[in-house]
């Protein structure tokens, strides 16, 4: 398979999209802004694989040709032979907008720029380039090399052909893909994000310890994880700018995110990434 799929930002979600996509047979070119993250991304895709061969579902040689396929740049202008982009980098809008404006003067007209974005509109995305009709959403879940779902978002501007290419594109990924149209934090977000906030109040005002918050969502809804415990795995800071998109977009107070999120984030308790959020790693 000679098409080249661009992946924009290797951390945790970046660096699990190019693993997906070099499994699936995609030659991968996968950009941060140091060497040092990609490395560490290189470094996360090698010990997944890993795992894989450890279990015996993935031979030694194939893990070799699965890490082969990609290849990895500091420099955005090498994704100018990509037929997909995917942009996972940090949840911040003008981040992601500087990236869009300069991937639609890089990448070939035809390509389709997804992002893998939590909850900032795709529609202002798209607007930001002159091919609005081929910029889309595709938010993947984490992990992403174990989850099936990808959320596909269309903007306002979205054409059909795109959506059926992306659909097509997530099917070949191993995922299933299931749309939605552009609104703050899409479905996921918008109906995770209060309950996770919800549980953050519940410790904030002493209601519960951590542990009963997370143990009594796991054994009495069924959850696989607690909301804790899954806000850690996220990265609060993740959490936190997922609520304020929501919070602006709706202006709704009930999206308010609780001051004790807002600590942990301060203080630099991101969750696992940072070894500290509501539990210790
Ligand atoms: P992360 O902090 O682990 O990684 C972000 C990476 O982007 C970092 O390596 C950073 O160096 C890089 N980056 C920043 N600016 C860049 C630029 N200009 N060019 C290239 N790389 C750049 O974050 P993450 O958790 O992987 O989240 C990435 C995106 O995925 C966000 O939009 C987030 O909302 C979304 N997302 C996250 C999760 C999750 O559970 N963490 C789930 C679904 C979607």
């Amino acid at each position: 398979m000679s098409e080249i799929i661009g992946v924009v930002g290797s951390g945790t979600m970046g660096n699990g999209i190019a693993q997906v996509a070099a499994r699936a047979g995609y030659s991968v070119v996968m950009r941060d802004v140091q060497d040092e993250f990609l490395q560490r991304g290189l470094n996360a895709i090698d010990k997944s694989l890993q795992r894989d061969v450890d279990k015996e579902r993935l031979s030694a040689e194939e893990k070799q040709i699965v890490i082969g396929r990609i290849s990895t740049t500091t420099k955005l202008e090498d994704l100018s032979g990509a037929s997909f982009v995917i942009e996972a980098v940090t949840e911040d809008l003008k981040v992601k907008t500087e990236i869009f404006k300069a991937l639609d003067s890089i990448a070939p007209s035809e390509s389709i720029l997804a992002s893998n974005t939590s909850s900032i509109s795709i529609t202002k995305l798209a607007a930001t380039t002159q091919r609005p009709d081929r910029v889309i959403g595709m938010h993947f879940m984490n992990p992403v090399p174990v989850m099936k779902l990808v959320e596909v978002i269309r903007g306002i501007a979205t054409s059909n052909e795109t959506y059926e290419k992306v659909r097509g594109l997530t099917e070949k990924l191993g995922k299933t893909a299931l749309d939605c149209n552009d609104s703050p934090g899409f479905v996921s977000n918008r109906v995770l994000m209060p309950m996770i906030n919800e549980a953050i109040f519940t410790l904030y005002e002493g209601v519960a310890t951590r542990e009963s918050i997370d143990g009594i969502m796991k054994l009495g809804m069924n959850h696989p994880m607690g909301p804790l415990a899954l806000a850690d795995f996220i990265g609060l800071d993740v959490c936190l700018a997922i609520l304020n998109v929501l919070y602006d977009g709706f202006g709704d107070p009930k999206y308010r995110a609780c001051p004790l999120l807002k600590q942990y984030v301060d203080a630099g308790w991101l969750g696992k990434k940072t070894g500290r959020g509501f539990y210790e790693y």
